[in-house]
């Protein structure tokens, strides 16, 4: 009805507004029932330490296998989890999906390894390293197995509270990686007062490597300060030989990216860890 008024541009954007509402709620009543059904799966990306070759790490990335649409990225919908908060109970289920394939990884005798789960602002609240604390309990997971991925901007509200959660987490032997370093806002004093084990380089720097010269500048200051700041680093999004023989001569520590693997079901990485140990890049 909108479009019947002309286009007198007004009528045609509200049109479109009531598009995306309606787009939003669909995904969002989807979520709920994909939780009910369970239609969300995790993929894992190898992490990849240079020197040694080996996989020192997984990133869980959550995936919404969608009866109709197939498998649907979480760019899709995690905006939308964000903004209705049902991104809670997602990063809940993700957390312990993540927890109970690290411990059948390691009953299965693989190398210990970071299982990274990604977290979202709206879990990182005082009850969060109890539930950490209590799933660790439940399957029985010693706490090295797990990293959490958090981003700058949860860094930026009341820094008292928020070194204490983080606090908390360590505590328990879980290790904090700070997620897409240097495209946030906050300030660079959280590096030496919080309690980050890792910077992720996020990959809109990593893509212009080697060949600009300002993402080269970037890329190799964040590394360098990681390093005298006794951070370990890794690179998001290597993509390819160019980048990682860069990162090589930068000392970047590990590295992430299509260059080795893109995410893989649980039964590919598997396969993976199983035919070859060590991976030379
Ligand atoms: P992120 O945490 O920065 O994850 C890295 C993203 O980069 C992943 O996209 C991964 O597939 C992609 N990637 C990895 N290597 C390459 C590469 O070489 N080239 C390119 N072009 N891309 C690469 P994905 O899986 O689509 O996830 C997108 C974002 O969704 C994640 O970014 C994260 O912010 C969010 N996300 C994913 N899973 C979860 C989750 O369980 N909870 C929350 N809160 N957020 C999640
Ligand atoms: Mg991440
Ligand atoms: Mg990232
Ligand atoms: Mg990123």
């Amino acid at each position: 009805r909108a479009k019947q008024r002309g286009d007198n541009g007004f009528a045609y954007y509200s049109h479109e507004m009531n598009q995306r509402s309606l787009d939003r709620l669909k995904i969002e009543a989807g979520l709920r029932k994909a939780l009910e059904q369970g239609e969300l799966l995790l993929h894992y990306q190898p992490k990849l330490e240079l020197e040694s070759g080996r996989v020192v790490g997984a990133e869980a990335l959550v995936r919404w296998q969608h009866p109709d649409r197939g498998m649907v990225p979480p760019g899709e919908f995690i905006p939308v989890a964000e903004e209705s908060g049902l991104i809670v109970r997602i990063g809940d289920w993700v957390l312990e999906a993540a927890c109970i394939q690290a411990r059948c990884w390691l009953d299965a005798d693989m190398p210990v390894m970071r299982v990274a789960v990604n977290l979202s602002a709206r879990q990182f609240t005082p009850g969060l390293a109890g539930k950490v604390r209590d799933l660790l309990n439940r399957h029985q997971l010693p706490a090295a197995w797990l990293e959490l991925e958090i981003t700058e901007s949860m860094l930026m509200h009341s820094a008292e509270e928020v070194i204490t959660m983080m606090d908390e987490l360590v505590g328990l032997g879980v290790s904090l990686s700070l997620d897409d370093f240097g495209t946030g806002y906050s300030s660079l004093s959280y590096l030496k007062r919080f309690p980050i084990e890792t910077l992720k380089i996020d990959r809109s720097f990593i893509e212009g490597t080697p060949g600009d010269s300002d993402d080269c500048a970037i890329t190799s200051t964040i590394i360098s300060m990681a390093k005298q700041l006794k951070h370990r680093v890794i690179a998001e999004g290597v993509e390819t030989a160019d980048q990682v023989a860069f990162l090589k001569t930068l000392g970047c520590e590990e590295i992430q990216g299509y260059i080795f693997s893109p995410p893989l079901s649980a039964g590919k990485f598997e396969a993976l860890m199983r035919e070859s140990p060590t991976f030379m890049l």
